[in-house]
């Protein structure tokens, strides 16, 4: 029989959602929240498969709020008839730490543990908390499960997770590589081995997720063995708003100029760096692009050094991916490119693919132009290249679905 399985995705102002009919894997429908807990109205939309998308002004001091909202809507949609219909919620969590090798059910356990886990994110695991209560809440009948960004890495060799600092920022304080966008990880090299024809367990794919967040990982044989984002998802490349990897002695310095404490740090390097900072403007791709190719725009030359960097940071960490692979004595099977940037920027994917000579990659420019799932492999290309839209609500779904079945 089949089941409705509810994909939760909580920030600390935000609640997206997508509702599936599992095993078939069929969206049903999908929306968002924003704007929750802010001053004035927020806005809520809401999309069923097939049927136009709402956009309302909602009043939503608290994430409970939202879950009411949308529990309302998805039963005057039609989307279900009852309440009871909803099976399972899996909900999105951005830090697992070491304790987490797997999903596994919200028990008050499980929940503790994501607790004392907040320091690690602390912008996103209390907000990943909130939407679980509200949930736990609003539908106590159904199954609820907690699906982490950090899972897929948890196959990471020592080698690759481990800082160079006493080892007792490891031990005692948990201070260690543990990347994130997991589930789109996981996603997006399963779909690429599908379309190798091959078995995922002898598979070895580059993925470059580039979204507002962006990370690459080097996923070998169908396991993550090293990945860009770091201690926190602030790591690695540069990004819409965050810095990624520069000299750790750039932040104690700027300690003393800015006279900051650790929030101000920390805000200067996830909120005001990466794109924004670089182009002057912008954190979105697209306005960066732009004016990279406007030379009257007022930011031209500076977006042209961020749109440059962007890419130049992303056919690094593929070029030290694709040389560990071959260090293996194995080959790069594929390189994927997934998320916003990823799956919409023809001009980004060129330019990586151009800076990728040295490999023997190439890229089919005609296919490159194409939308969707697609395969860009140029002519004579040592790797297949491939776009795939990012599912992470589905995976959160699949998990959810299979909590649900051994429950
Ligand atoms: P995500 O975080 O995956 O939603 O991705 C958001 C990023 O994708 C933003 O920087 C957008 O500007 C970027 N993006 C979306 N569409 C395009 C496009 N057509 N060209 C360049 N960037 C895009």
């Amino acid at each position: 029989m089949s089941d409705k399985i509810l994909a939760v995705n909580a920030g600390s102002s935000s609640l997206k959602f997508k509702m599936f009919l599992m095993p078939e894997e069929e969206e049903l429908f999908s929306g968002a929240a924003d704007r929750i807990g802010g001053p004035g109205a927020g806005e809520f939309s809401y999309k069923p498969t097939g049927g136009e998308k709402v956009k309302l002004e909602l009043d939503m001091p608290d994430h409970s709020v939202a879950v009411d909202k949308l529990l309302e809507v998805l039963v005057s949609s039609g989307a279900i008839a009852s309440l009871d219909e909803i099976k399972a919620v899996g909900h999105r969590v951005v830090q697992g730490g070491e304790y987490f090798k797997e999903s596994v059910p919200a028990t008050e356990a499980h929940i503790a543990v994501v607790e004392q886990l907040a320091p690690l994110a602390p912008l996103h695991n209390p907000a990943n908390i909130l939407g679980v209560r509200s949930f736990q809440k609003a539908l106590p009948e159904a199954s609820q499960s907690l699906i982490f960004d950090t899972v897929f890495h948890q196959t990471m060799p020592e080698i690759n997770y481990i800082f160079p600092i006493d080892r007792k920022y490891y031990t005692e304080n948990k201070v260690r590589r543990y990347g994130a966008h997991g589930t789109s990880h996981d996603y997006v090299s399963g779909e690429s081995a599908r379309l190798l024809g091959k078995d995922r367990n002898s598979s070895n794919v580059i993925v470059a997720h580039l979204g507002n967040g962006a990370s690459i990982t080097e996923i070998v044989d169908g396991k993550s063995v090293d990945t860009s984002m770091g201690f926190t998802p602030t790591g690695g490349l540069v990004m819409g708003t965050r810095s990624g990897d520069m000299d750790p002695t750039v932040v104690t310095y700027l300690q003393k100029v800015e006279n900051a404490d650790g929030d101000k740090l920390s805000d200067i390097v996830t909120k005001k760096s990466g794109l924004l900072a670089l182009s002057g403007f912008s954190n979105d791709m697209r306005d960066v692009e732009e004016a990279a190719n406007d030379a009257n725009h007022e930011h031209h030359a500076e977006s042209r050094v961020a749109w440059d960097l962007f890419v130049k940071k992303v056919a690094n960490f593929i070029t030290l991916y694709a040389a560990d692979i071959i260090a293996q004595g194995k080959k790069v099977d594929a390189i994927a490119f997934t998320a916003g940037i990823g799956e919409n920027s023809t001009t980004v994917r060129k330019a990586v693919i151009d800076r990728l000579a040295c490999l023997g990659v190439k890229i089919n420019n005609q296919a490159n132009e194409t939308r969707g799932t697609v395969d860009i492999t140029g002519e004579g290309s040592t790797s297949k290249v491939y776009v795939i839209p990012t599912e992470e609500e589905l995976m959160i779904s699949r998990d959810a679905y299979k909590i649900l079945k051994n429950s």
